[in-house]
C-alpha cells in the first residue's frame, strides 16, 4: 500500500524517468507505480515498430509510419527521439507538458538516449532510475518468458541489453530487479522521496514566510 504525505503547498510535476534493458521489467515496474497513484500517468511514446500481440495503438504506444515520424520531427514534436532496435521511438511535447503544468507526473519508459535527452532540456523536473536484471540468464529467460518477440528479436535485444547497461551511471536511482516486490518498493520510495525536493514547491518560500509570520 502507498502512504500519501501531501504538503499543504502546492508541487510541480516531475518526470521519472525509467530505463533498462528490454525485459528488465521496467514496463511493470511503472504500470504498478501508475495503478496506484492517480496523479501520476505514462508518457505514450511515438514508434515505427509494429504493435506486438496485445498491444493497441494509442495505449502503449502511438504506432506512426516512418514518413508521420519524419514530419513529427520537422515539426519540433518530439521532447525527445532516438534510434532503438532498427526503429523510431519519440516522446511528443506536448502532452507531458500539459500534463506537469496541471501539477501531474510523468513517467517514461524510454532508453539511456532519451534519458540524456530530456535531462538536458529539463533537468529540475528529472529524476532518473535504471533498473537492472539480476543476471543476463535471468533477462533471457524474461524475454523468452514474455513470449512477445521471436527468438531472432530476443537475441537483438539481448545483444543491445549490454550496451543500454552501459549508461547505468548516467542515473540518479538503480534498482536490481531480481524479487519484484522489493523492487517496486525501491520504486515506490523513490517516487515518494522525491516529491519532497525542496525545488518541486514553488510556493514553500512564501509558505514559510506567512508561517514565521504566525499566519499560516
Ligand atoms: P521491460 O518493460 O523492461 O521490457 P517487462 O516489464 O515487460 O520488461 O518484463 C519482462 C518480463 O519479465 C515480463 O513477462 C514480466 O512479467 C517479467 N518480470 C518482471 N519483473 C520480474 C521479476 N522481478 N521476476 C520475474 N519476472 C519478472
Ligand atoms: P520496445 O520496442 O520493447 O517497446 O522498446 C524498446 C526500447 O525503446 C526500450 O528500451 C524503450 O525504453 C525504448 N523507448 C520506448 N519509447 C521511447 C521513446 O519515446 N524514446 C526513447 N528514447 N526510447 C524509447
Amino acid at each position: 500500500m502507498s502512504s500519501k504525505v501531501e504538503s499543504p503547498v502546492p508541487r510541480r510535476g516531475l518526470m521519472l524517468v525509467i530505463s533498462s534493458p528490454s525485459g528488465a521489467g521496467k514496463s511493470s515496474l511503472s504500470r504498478r507505480l501508475i495503478a496506484e497513484h492517480p496523479r501520476l500517468e505514462l508518457s505514450v511514446s511515438c514508434t515505427t515498430r509494429a504493435p506486438r500481440p496485445g498491444e493497441t495503438d494509442g495505449v502503449e504506444y502511438h504506432f506512426v509510419t516512418p514518413e508521420r515520424f519524419a514530419e513529427l520531427v520537422a515539426e519540433d514534436a518530439f521532447l525527445e527521439w532516438a534510434d532503438v532496435h532498427d526503429h523510431r521511438y519519440g516522446t511528443l511535447r506536448a502532452p507531458v507538458m500539459a500534463a506537469l503544468e496541471a501539477g501531474r507526473d510523468v513517467v517514461f519508459d524510454i532508453d539511456w538516449q532519451g534519458g540524456r535527452q530530456i535531462t538536458d532540456r529539463a533537468k529540475a523536473d528529472v529524476v532518473l532510475v535504471f533498473i537492472l536484471p539480476p543476471s543476463l540468464p535471468a533477462l533471457r529467460a524474461r524475454l523468452q518468458g514474455r513470449a512477445q518477440d521471436s527468438a531472432e528479436v530476443i537475441e537483438r535485444r539481448l545483444t543491445r541489453a549490454t550496451e543500454e547497461i552501459a549508461h547505468y551511471d548516467e542515473y540518479d536511482y538503480v534498482i536490481v530487479n531480481d524479487q519484484f516486490e522489493a523492487a517496486y518498493r525501491a520504486l515506490l520510495e523513490i517516487y515518494q522521496g522525491e516529491q519532497h525536493r525542496r525545488h518541486r514547491h514553488p510556493g514553500l518560500k512564501a509558505f514559510v514566510a506567512e508561517l514565521m509570520a504566525g499566519q499560516a
